[in-house]
């Protein structure tokens, strides 16, 4: 029988590891019983073009919970750094953070953002994918943070995810878990706002008729919202004959199975 894994998913906003992963955590979550933790790293005071960010900061946190509670998760944690400052954190600081919650939670599968993804514009991305991808690699070694509270532990796989299909030999069937990953995403209101309102700037600057306007309600959005998740991930699908598919660049961790040419470290997917 598999064995029963853990999974740390790392995130910078609220609504990361929803549009990107939604549908396989909760395939994780539902489908084998794995106990999943998100880490979200920033306070998400910039995702909006209707909210003040002392508002925003406060609907997010709660919208992020309740989306966990829809994907299966076991927690959400909020780090609360300022939203697009995570290059002010001195990366040594935010290596030991993600390190320390490694150590803590132990988990065999990390997920975040790919740190060689090309083309990555959002620097809080950039910063979570490879302060999470050193934290992995290296919470092993007890001679890293030694001040730790939690023994040092060993994550063995990754799941990195694929924004651009740079690289995204993993795909992933989320065909059972899409309407979760939707209902996930709509709990996710204010960043579903913040995205019709970024589309609908788009199309008033390039004077497309996408009938998508400026401050649309939810009832008006979510449709629209909804049409663009299942077009995405049923484009990521379509190479393989899967209906809907997310997307990503799967690495082993450890070095066990390269040195020996064994399979100890199984994929899920
Ligand atoms: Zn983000």
């Amino acid at each position: 029988m598999a064995r029963k894994k853990t999974v740390l998913v790392v995130v910078a906003h609220a609504d990361d590891m929803e549009f990107l992963a939604g549908g396989t955590v909760a395939r994780f979550a539902f489908e084998k019983g794995y106990d999943v933790f998100e880490y979200i790293l920033t306070d998400n005071s910039k995702g909006s073009y209707r909210l003040l960010p002392e508002v925003l900061i406060e609907i997010s946190a709660r919208e992020a919970v309740e989306a966990g509670e829809v994907l299966g998760l076991k927690q959400v944690r909020l780090e609360g750094y300022p939203d697009c400052e995570l290059n002010e954190v001195n990366p040594n600081v935010l290596r030991g953070q993600i390190m320390a919650v490694i150590r803590e939670i132990k988990p065999d599968i990390v997920m975040s953002w790919d740190p060689f993804a090309p083309g990555e514009d959002h620097p809080d991305h950039r910063m979570v994918a490879m302060a999470t991808l050193e934290a992995a690699a290296f919470s092993s070694n007890p001679l890293f943070y030694p001040d730790h509270a939690d023994l040092p532990h060993m994550v063995t796989e990754a799941y990195w995810f694929a924004k651009q299909p740079w690289n995204a030999e993993c795909i992933v069937d989320i065909s059972s878990t899409i309407d979760k990953k939707i209902e996930a995403l709509f709990k996710h209101d204010c960043q579903m706002a913040l995205t019709i309102d970024a589309l609908a700037r788009e199309s008033e600057t390039i004077g497309a008729n996408a009938d998508i306007a400026r401050d649309m309600p939810p009832e008006q959005y979510r449709p629209i919202i909804e049409m663009g998740i299942r077009q995405f991930c049923a484009a990521a699908g379509a190479k393989t004959g899967m209906a809907y598919a997310e997307q990503f660049r799967y690495e082993k961790l450890g070095m066990l199975d390269k040195v020996l040419g064994t399979n100890f470290v199984e994929p899920d997917f």
